[in-house]
């Protein structure tokens, strides 16, 4: 099948086109739902990090609200501080522990009573909010300090990273992550610290700042995540179009591999070397040697089998076609004919059927070239059959082609004569070596006067032009007789053999050779 000028049977081609239309429509549609439900996504993450916040200002509500309640324990010895201090600690909700801070230092801790550690007021966001690695007691586990200053003391109470933990993945949606951040430290839903260079979800995200406090919520989710809740969302859109896009690949593929029109099937064939060349044998009428050949195509068809020129050659001409497959018989010809040169003998004739769109190609040189050049100089002779039904126009371009044919030694026959119209001037404009007298003339001699009258035109109109004569169709003794006594030089019919396949025809010719 021809698109847009470029054989789309070819099975690059074919597979090109199935992958572009299977993936088009998969790559399209999963770009649609995946942005849909990224937009889902995103107004979940909104939501989760508007609720972790809530929870997480709730939770610092209670902690000032207790540093508050200590600020008349400050500057009070910590002996008599201490009982008060526990009490409010054990009753306020989400605080672990709270210190009391003088001028000199933190110098009582709920839990340890009198202490004498060192004030390090630096790092807290806004001077109110830290979240440190750990304490004294659990180093190694994360804690959210929260500090209110009064004069010149202040109350550090510290929130345990489990109710943070707990609170953050309560608030988290489906597959996503929601993370707490302060300054530049962040804690995320399973309770880990991470400073400065978190690795942050990137899709469906939400970065939610507190009015209230120095701290936002950070709530989105990584692409193995959206995936994995795209998939489970949407499975069944999924397989469908997986499924759709698939159906309408595989169609084109075989559409595209059908035997659509008559030319695709011929590029098709003649990719795959489906293209015979078949040969007849040209003998002289003298003494019945074999001194040439005729070169007819055959068409091996992997279905049909072999198929007559007739039936595909008219079709290969139109489309032009015929060109290419022409160009590759030669080759074979040439390839496979040169391995029994020996067997040959001088000056061999080998006739190749060229069509009219051919003599518009200047490639019919060089392929003229190459093919002689398959053999020793003067073993072959190349001669070109051109039928008189298409006739040929004289301009400057096919005159300037037959010019350096003659000079390459090719010769020109005037194939199927007596049918067309073919003018004296139009031989002589062409400098025709060979006439081919029609087998519909030879096949009625001896039965029509009128055919005979014809054929001995022909034969005086060839003879005074100075022109070698060829009949073809001679089937049988009667009519070679005729025409060796009318003076044709070669005859060419299923009198002296059929149409063979190459190989088929040079054993045959050894034979003759043996025999001889
Ligand atoms: P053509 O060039 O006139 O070839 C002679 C045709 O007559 C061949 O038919 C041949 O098989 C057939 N023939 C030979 N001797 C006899 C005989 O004694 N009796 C009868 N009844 N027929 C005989 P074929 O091979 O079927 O070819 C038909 C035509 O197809 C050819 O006529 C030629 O015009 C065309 N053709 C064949 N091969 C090619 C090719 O490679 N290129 C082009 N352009 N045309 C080709
Ligand atoms: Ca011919
Ligand atoms: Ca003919």
């Amino acid at each position: 099948m021809l698109l847009f000028g470029f054989d789309a049977s070819r099975p690059c081609w074919r597979l090109l086109c199935a992958a572009l239309i299977f993936v088009l429509p998969v790559s399209l549609g999963l770009w649609e739902l995946h942005t849909n439900y990224l937009n889902t996504l995103s107004k979940q993450s909104e939501s989760a990090a508007s609720r972790a916040l809530t929870l997480m200002e709730l939770m610092l509500d209670h902690a000032e609200e207790n540093n508050r309640n200590m600020f008349p324990l400050l500057n009070h010895p910590c002996e008599t501080a201490l009982f008060t201090m526990r009490r409010r600690v054990v009753l306020a909700p989400f605080v672990r522990t709270s210190n009391l801070i003088a001028d000199n230092g933190v110098y009582c801790n709920s839990l340890l009573g009198k202490v004498n550690w060192l004030d390090d007021n630096v790092g807290y966001s806004d001077g109110l909010l830290r979240l440190l690695p750990g304490n004294f007691v659990l180093p190694r586990h994360p804690v959210l300090a929260v500090r209110s200053s009064a004069g010149h003391g202040a109350v550090l109470s510290t929130i345990d990273r489990e109710y943070i933990k707990l609170m953050l993945t309560l608030s988290a949606p489906a597959k996503g992550e929601v993370l707490l951040n302060v300054g530049n430290s962040w804690l995320n839903h399973q309770g880990e610290l991470m400073v400065r260079d978190p690795k942050l979800p990137t899709l469906a995200t939400h970065d939610l700042k507190s009015s209230r406090y120095p701290l936002s919520i950070y709530a989105g989710m990584d692409l193995p995540s959206v995936w994995r809740a795209l998939w489970q969302v949407r499975h069944l859109t999924i397989m469908l179009l997986l499924g759709f896009s698939l159906s309408i690949a595989l169609l084109v593929w075989w559409l595209l591999g059908r035997p659509g029109s008559m030319e695709g099937e011929l590029k098709r064939a003649l990719r795959a070397k489906e293209f015979l060349p078949y040969l007849q044998p040209l003998v002289s009428s003298g003494d019945g040697r074999v001194v040439g050949a005729e070169v007819l195509m055959r068409w091996q068809h992997p279905t049909t089998g072999l198929i007559r020129p007739d039936l595909f050659i008219p079709q290969a001409e139109e489309c032009g076609i015929i060109v290419p497959m022409t160009r590759s018989l030669m080759q074979t010809v040439a390839e496979q004919l040169s391995q029994w040169q020996q067997l040959l003998p001088a000056g061999f004739h080998i006739g190749f059927n060229i069509s009219a769109v051919h003599c518009r190609d200047l490639s019919l040189l060089a392929e003229c070239r190459a093919f002689l050049d398959h053999f020793a100089p003067g073993g072959i002779t190349l001669v070109l059959e051109l039928t008189e039904r298409e006739l040929l126009v004289a301009d400057s371009h096919t005159l300037g082609l037959f010019k350096g044919l003659d000079e390459m030694g090719v010769k020109l026959a005037i194939d199927d004569f007596g049918t067309g119209h073919s003018s004296l001037r139009y031989l002589q404009q062409f400098h025709v070596d060979y006439l081919k007298i029609d087998q519909s003339f030879i096949g009625r001699i001896g039965t029509e006067s009128l055919s005979e009258h014809i054929v001995d035109n022909v034969i005086d109109l060839g003879t005074r032009l100075g022109l070698t004569l060829v009949a073809e169709g001679v089937e049988t003794r009667v009519q070679a007789d005729y025409l060796r006594g009318k003076g044709v030089d070669y005859l060419q019919g299923y009198l002296f053999g059929r149409p063979a396949p190459l190989p088929q025809f040079c054993e045959g010719l050894l034979s003759r050779h043996r025999a001889a």
